[in-house]
Parts: C-alpha cells; structure tokens; sequence
C-alpha cells in the first residue's frame, strides 16, 4: 500500500537533504571512447528509423538546460501544487515528467528542492513530494512484480471479459481519435494526439473511461499511451493504467466508477480546458458544454453544435456502462476481492 510505503520512504530521506551524485568534471573520460569507424559517420536520426517530430512547432526542448528551466518555472509554483495541480487549464504541475522520464533533471536535486520548502511549511511542496514518491512506488512494484507488464497485479482481474469484436475496436477507434461525445474525454485525447502530453486529471478520467464506459481492455490503452506519451515510463503508465482499472497494487475499488460528466463540472467548470482543444463546442454555455446532448435543441444551434455531424454523440450511455461494469466486475465481489456497495465518483 502507498500508504506506509510514504512513510518509510519519508523516514528514510529523514531529515537531511538527499546526496547527489556528481558528475566528474571531465565527463569525457569515463565515457567509453568512441569506436574508430564510428568517429567519422554518426549515422543520422532517419537511418535510425526516427521520424520528424513537431516538439519544437510545441517549443519542447530537450536536454538539461531545458528541463532546468522548466524548474525555474515550477519552483516558484510549488506551493501551489495543491490546490491548482486538478486543473487541467491551470499551469498547476509541474511538466517535469518528461526529463526525469530522459534523466535530464536530477530527481533527487528535485526531492531537495521540495524537502526545502515543506521544511519551510509548505503543504503544496508537500503534495509534490508524494508524487515524487508515487513514482518510486510505482518502479518497486515492476521491480519486484515484474509479471505486472503483462498481467493484472492482482492475479484474479485477469478473469474480467473485456469486449471484443468489432463493436469493440470501434469504439476504441472512437477513443483514440478523441470522438466518444464526452467532451472531457475528447479534449482530454486531443491533448495527448497534439502534444504528447495530458494531465494527471484526465490521464484517470480518459483511462477510466476506456476500461468501465467502454468495457475495454485497460492494455489497449496502456498500449496507446505508451505510444504517444513523450514522458512514457512503463511502470507509472502501468501502474496508472492498473489503478483505473482497479487491478493494481493499491488502485480504487472496482466499484469506484468516475462520471465524466461530474469530473468535467468539477475540474474544469467553465470549460476552458474543452473549449482549447474542441473550438466547435467553444459557442455552448458553461453549463452545456460538459454534456452537449443534454442541451436544448435551440442552445446547439445557436452554438453551431451538430450533434453526430460536428461533434459526435456519445458512443455509451454513463448509466448503462456503469451498470455493465459492475456486473462485469461483479464475480470478485462474489469471490471475496472487494467488499463493498456500488459508489460513484
Ligand atoms: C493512466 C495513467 C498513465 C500514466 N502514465 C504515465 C507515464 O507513462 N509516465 C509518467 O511519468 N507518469 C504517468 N502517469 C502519472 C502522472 O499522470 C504523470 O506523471 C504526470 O501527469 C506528469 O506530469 P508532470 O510532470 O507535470 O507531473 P507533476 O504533477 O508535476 O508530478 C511530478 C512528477 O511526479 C511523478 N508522478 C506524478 N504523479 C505520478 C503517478 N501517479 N505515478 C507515478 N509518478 C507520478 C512524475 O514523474 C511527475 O513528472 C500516468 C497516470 C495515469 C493515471
């Protein structure tokens, strides 16, 4: 469990401040000299079978004066971590991921940094570290459990009956390309296709939503993010993608299902977020905008919505899926797994 993992993790670092490992000034001489033949054709990126990418069209930069400026950029947000990090159209995180995904930022001058400022009696630097934590959590658990690649972490969710079929691959499709009809879900995707990156908050809502709106298998997700995430790490998507699945170590309760809609309400409430990534919805009001089909017919048309011709309807109804789920979840409820009443989130 996270829980005591924390605390034994917090008691470890103590209260000093973590070592770091410092690079010899001449770097160049404990790399491994460059072979003769090599010295004179580095092959390129292409005959390497890299594709051109748009990160620079985003303004990513690699490297570690890049991932020190974004540093600089976050430290003085930290302690706002807390309340803004839910936010999607909130510079609340801290983007950092992508560089300790690359090691071009050290993780424990990180930990520093946030040991400072919670000594300092910071609650955001606080929530920071935990997440910082998170991480390490994340990496033990394929470290030791290393069947978790492949299998659910908790062996008998490897009995669920996900769908299949063409039906299903359809709406996998639909998920991939952002056209479920749930605007936070689609914007949520549309995100991740044009940037390479999606927030915390949507990475549960959109993956959420793959395996208990959509019945679908949580690895063809974990496959997808793996893909098209730039900050990719196999045991925090793993070990995301088994907590909203419900099959992980420590993940939510199977009965634990998120509303889209409510989340959208919750965390993005006038719909900036939506608006940013699907313009056409951009006209409805912040109210209609979480759930378009829900709205009046003259509000879609003074908006410009087409519903099934501009914006998709939605490709499942949230009570019917969720009744589903729990039905197909329910054999661990009868096997002992999870105690417990059907909640929603
Ligand atoms: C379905 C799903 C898939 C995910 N896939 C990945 C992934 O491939 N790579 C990845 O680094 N994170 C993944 N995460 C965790 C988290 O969403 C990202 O680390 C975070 O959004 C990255 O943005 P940031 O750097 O601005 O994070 P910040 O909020 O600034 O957090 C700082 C750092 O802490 C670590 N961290 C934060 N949250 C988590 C977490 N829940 N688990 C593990 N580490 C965490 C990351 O290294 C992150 O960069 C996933 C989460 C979910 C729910």
């Amino acid at each position: 469990m996270f829980t005591p993992y924390h605390r034994a993790w917090l008691a470890r670092i103590g209260a000093n401040t973590v070592a770091q490992h410092q690079l010899p000034e001449n770097i160049a001489a404990v790399l491994a000299p460059v072979p003769h033949e090599l010295r004179s054709s580095v092959p390129s990126l292409s005959s390497l079978g890299f594709e051109q990418t748009n990160l620079q069209t985003l303004g990513m930069h690699g490297g570690e004066s890049a991932g020190q400026a974004l540093l600089n950029d976050f430290v003085v947000r930290m302690d706002r971590y807390g309340e803004a990090r839910d936010y999607p159209s909130l510079k609340g995180p801290s983007y950092l991921g992508v560089h300790l995904r690359f090691g071009t930022v050290s993780i424990r001058h990180l930990v520093n940094l946030a040991l400072e400022r919670v000594r300092a009696g910071s609650q955001g630097a606080s929530v920071w570290l935990a997440e910082l934590a998170w991480r390490d959590f994340y990496f033990q658990i394929l470290a030791n459990f290393p069947r978790v690649a492949h299998h659910a972490f908790k062996p008998e969710y490897d009995h669920i009956q996900w769908e299949s079929g063409e039906h299903a691959e359809a709406l996998y499709v639909a998920w991939c390309e952002g056209r479920t009809g749930y605007p936070i879900v689609d914007a949520a995707m549309a995100q991740l296709n044009q940037t390479g990156y999606m927030h915390n908050r949507l990475r549960m809502v959109a993956g959420s939503f793959l395996v208990k709106h959509l019945g679908l298998d949580w690895r063809w997700g974990e496959r997808y993010f793996a893909t098209h995430l730039n900050d990719f790490d196999l045991s925090a998507n793993n070990g995301g993608w088994q907590w909203v699945a419900s099959s992980g170590c420590d993940a939510q309760p199977y009965f634990r299902i998120f509303n889209p809609v409510t989340q959208s309400e919750r965390f993005d409430a006038q719909g900036k977020f939506i608006r940013r990534y699907i313009p056409q919805l951009a006209g409805l009001s912040d109210k209609a905008i979480h759930a378009p089909w829900a709205a009046k017919p003259m509000e879609l048309l003074a908006a410009g919505v087409e519903l099934g011709v501009n914006y998709p309807a939605p490709v499942v109804d949230h009570a019917q899926a969720r009744e589903r789920t729990l039905a197909r979840y329910g054999f661990l409820k009868k096997s002992g797994d999870q105690a417990g009443t059907a909640a929603e989130q």
